[in-house]
């Protein structure tokens, strides 16, 4: 264990005291049965260690500037709590741009990527000095327009995709051949394209590239890097200055989702990078990074009541309220995306008992809505809890409104040396029935009774 603890046995000590006291305090129960709670000294130590682990690899007065990828966890005060940290953000709509800028962080802190921004978002970026990276040749027309009719303080580059293949998970990989993302570098043409066109644009200052996320090895990350550093290199040198100031190197660093262990590590990666491509951190070059998974998932954790307790075809099944609504990707792709489960009683405490194959179901009204299929837990009984552990990235944030399943409160915490307990803070209320009519049209309810061909009048 390094001085982060990425062990993580003291992250699942405070994870169980935490479940406790949500049970304790009534955030869970009969009548809340299902919470998202968030560890916020587990968070930090993360953004710590993301920090450490780039200081300790840049040239002292390197700029860097570590981007929290916002649609990880789309959630104004966890934004905030990075921001005081010393992260940023990266955002990819005008809807997360919109929680960056509620979180109070500053344009000069935020990185805008998305391979469909419209005219009216590139105006506004570039208006509030937001930093931009352009996905292909239309949008650098776009910008070109702008950059024409008025000054802007945004640094601005362009996003390749260095087609260094793909990894474990398609829908996550981004660099491959065919990805939609960024300018693809070894189709023919493009490498001169891009050369040229920061030969024209003495404003284009950065490159950028995300070779893709989870399921991707660290080595084929660092040949990512290595790629869109020797681009960089290519470029100044035919520019005959260094006019590519900064690179983005994406986020991408793969969460272990199997057992409690921070692995790899941002100082393993770092340090990867370092060695591949040591050019890259010898000052010439301010950084980017844009982590989003890696930061929060293990931070994050959702609890679920077992409502009933049945047995289908000699198999146990514990129907709970965790399944699709936050849990999306698991339940529909479980082969890529398995979580770990653990079970806890009544009373929120660690339930222990000889493990017995069951399904851990959802509450949704699909068959395959299936938390974990045929695992091996402590027997969950009526009004156990199930806690699907590792989700503070991609999941609870993520609601998906199957069967108008309301978005479940979402909770911090952080431990009270008072009373050996934990405190809590509201992240997010859980949704009202209210809202969800609203959400779903209540405000237009005679709208297609009343409307009407000419003819039918
Ligand atoms: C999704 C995304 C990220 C974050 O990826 P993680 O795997 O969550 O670290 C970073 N940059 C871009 C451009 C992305 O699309």
């Amino acid at each position: 264990m390094d001085e982060y603890g990425n062990t993580g046995e003291e992250r699942a000590v405070r994870r169980d005291e935490a479940v406790r006291g949500a049970v304790e305090r009534g955030l869970l129960g009969p009548d809340a049965p299902i919470v998202g709670l968030l560890d916020v000294t587990g968070i930090r130590e993360s953004a710590r260690e993301l920090r450490a682990a780039f200081d300790a690899v840049t040239a002292p007065g390197t700029p860097v500037l570590h981007a929290f990828a916002v649609k990880a966890t789309p959630l104004v005060p966890v934004l905030r709590l990075l921001r005081e940290e010393g992260i940023g953000a990266e955002v990819a709509s005008p809807g997360e741009l919109a929680l960056a800028r509620a979180a109070g962080l500053a344009p000069a802190r935020t990185v805008l990527d998305s391979p469909a921004k419209t005219a009216a978002e590139l105006r506004e970026a570039l208006a509030l000095g937001i930093a931009v990276n352009a996905d292909n040749p239309q949008e650098l027309d776009r910008i070109d327009g702008l950059m024409r009719s008025a000054v802007s303080r945004s640094p601005l580059g362009i996003r390749v995709n260095p087609q260094v293949g793909g990894g474990s998970i398609g829908a996550t990989s981004t660099a491959t051949e065919t990805s939609k993302f960024g300018v693809a570098l070894r189709d023919e043409g493009a490498r001169e394209w891009v050369v040229r066109a920061y030969l024209e644009r003495p404003w284009l200052s950065r490159l950028h590239a995300h070779t893709g996320s989870q399921g991707i090895p660290l080595s084929l990350m660092v040949r990512g890097v290595e790629e869109t550093y020797a681009l960089a290199e290519e470029i100044n040198r035919r520019i005959g200055r260094p006019q590519i100031d900064t690179i983005d190197i994406g986020g991408g660093l793969p969460v272990n989702f199997a057992s409690e262990a921070t692995t790899p590590t941002y100082t393993e990666y770092a340090r990867a990078l370092k060695a591949g491509v040591p050019g890259l951190f010898d000052g010439r070059y301010g950084l980017v990074t844009e982590f989003g998974r890696s930061l929060l998932a293990k931070h994050g954790t959702i609890v679920a009541r077992v409502e009933y307790a049945k047995s289908a075809g000699g198999r146990p099944v514990a129907v709970t309220h965790a399944g699709v609504q936050v849990a999306t990707r698991t339940v529909y792709v479980p082969g890529s995306w398995p979580l770990r489960i653990a079970a806890y009683d009544g009373k929120g405490r660690p339930k222990s008992g000889p493990e017995v194959v069951q399904d851990v179901a959802g509450p949704a009204c699909f068959a395959g809505d299936l938390l974990a299929e045929g695992r091996a837990l402590p027997l969950l009984d009526q009004g156990d809890y199930a806690a699907a552990l590792d989700t503070g990235a991609y999941y609870f944030a993520h609601h998906y409104a199957y069967n108008s399943l309301a978005r479940p409160g979402v909770y911090g915490f952080v431990p009270d040396p008072q009373t050996g307990g934990v405190r809590f803070a509201t992240v997010r209320e859980p949704q009202t029935l209210t809202s969800i009519v609203a959400e779903s049209g209540g405000a237009h309810v005679g709208a297609l009774t009343t409307l009407h061909t000419p003819e039918s009048r």
